[in-house]
């Protein structure tokens, strides 16, 4: 709802088509994760748009695929010791995850699959079917099955067991709750309000999944890429899922482009039986190899890098929960932001940012939490700067707070 119309854009700064600039803490919903236009990105891929190569090749082979295959099993998949046929869905996220139920479901025999409680998956339907929010979820207009939800970390505060439930109910032949073929998880819910589980709790729903046979899905299309410190979410906790869902920032220019990832085991697709138009859009595969290269070829050196951005956004984010009594500050690596207790708040204090030249989004339920997503690849004087200018944005909220209150 920005009431401007934008018009060009580097790094992390907009401007509008009126001559006004912002600072983007936005990053398209984490499909820019390495800010707008990269110099390195935009010279291969104008150097292949004018050579005449292929652009649309749909399942074709080409070099643009071949390369970006070969650079992702080499930057990627081999050094992290990962083994995954890569399939290409449709350029979407949401396209990624229709994929990866559906091959759960042929692959097992078996419809239901668990989601848990806030998940946002897309908006098809089968992905909506496992997404939490109602008001998108009544949008579908018909019936959304064959799903049903569990609760993500710390749903309850920590006052039950994690998995009491779920463990009862899967070893009880009594209980009514069909054995499902998948559980599919954000390890950070980037929609729902930048829950954060914990790396003991996804072991332990990874173990849980093993151990009666239910395939993992991870949805790593907003919380992959590098956005909470490491390429693949999920690394930290140590996991391995069977299907791994990526869209958003793997071209790492803004291009449309999703990949799904399984197990070898799990490639039992028939020829064509998943297709679509555009799984083969060679400059997104031009520009997600020259991403995978300039970032993730030295990757200790990256992560290194967003290390210190995420502690510097945090420590902003601290002082940003200060200001409120009960704000607590959510999420992980630059996919972070404060959960305030008056639903409001996070609304005014963004719009107060767009005001002071800030783009700032919110999320969960009540659009209750604010949420920053700056570019991996910001630097240290634009984050101080926007953090700066987001603590004046809370004062000013804060301030129409305490008036309202008075009057
Ligand atoms: N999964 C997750 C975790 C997402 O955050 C999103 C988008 N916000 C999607 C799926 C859907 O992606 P798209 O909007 O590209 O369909």
């Amino acid at each position: 709802g920005w009431p401007a119309v934008f018009d060009r854009a580097s790094g992390s700064t907009m401007y509008t088509e009126d001559g006004r600039e912002y600072l983007d803490f936005f990053s398209g919903a984490g499909a820019l994760n390495y800010g707008h236009n990269h110099q390195d990105l935009l010279e291969p891929l104008l150097d292949y748009l004018r050579s005449g190569s292929i652009t649309h090749s749909m399942d074709m082979h080409t070099p643009a695929k071949r390369k970006f295959l070969e650079t992702f099993r080499d930057v990627i998949l081999e050094p992290r010791g990962l083994d995954y046929k890569v399939m290409f869905p449709g350029p979407t996220g949401t396209n990624t995850v229709e994929a990866a139920l559906k091959l759960a479901r042929k692959v097992t025999g078996r419809q239901h699959v668990l989601s848990f409680t806030n998940a946002f998956h897309g908006m098809t339907l089968g992905a909506l079917a496992v997404t939490g929010n109602s008001m998108k979820r009544q949008g579908a207009g018909v019936a959304l099955t064959n799903s049903s939800k569990i609760p993500y970390d710390d749903y309850f505060d920590g006052e039950t067991t994690d998995f009491h439930w779920l463990e009862r109910v899967l070893a009880d032949s009594g209980s009514g709750v069909d054995l499902p073929a998948a559980v599919i998880v954000e390890t950070v819910q980037g929609e729902g309000g930048l829950n954060a589980a914990r790396a003991s709790w996804l072991r332990a729903l990874s173990d849980l999944c093993k151990k009666h046979d239910i395939l993992l899905i991870v949805d790593d299309v907003q919380a992959g890429c590098g956005r909470t410190g490491t390429f693949f979410s999920f690394e930290e906790a140590g996991i391995v899922p069977d299907i791994v869902c990526l869209s958003k920032s793997i071209s790492g220019y803004g291009l449309p482009m999703a990949l799904t990832l399984f197990r070898r085991e799990l490639d039992v697709w028939g020829p064509g039986e998943h297709n679509g138009t555009f799984r083969g859009s060679n400059p997104a595969f031009v520009t997600a190899t020259a991403a995978l290269k300039r970032f993730w070829s030295d990757r200790e050196n990256f992560e290194q890098q967003i290390a210190v951005r995420a502690n510097q956004l945090h420590e902003g984010l601290a002082r940003v929960a200060a200001t409120t009594e009960g704000a607590v500050v959510r999420g992980r690596g630059l996919l972070a932001g404060v959960a305030f207790p008056d639903p409001s708040t996070a609304e005014k204090i963004a719009a107060a940012s767009f005001e002071r030249g800030l783009l700032v989004e919110t999320s969960g339920p009540e659009s209750e939490v604010l949420k920053l997503m700056p570019a991996l690849t910001i630097s240290t004087e634009d984050l101080a700067r926007g953090l700066d200018i987001l603590m004046e944005a809370v004062d000013a909220s804060v301030g129409e707070r305490e008036l309202t209150a008075v009057s």
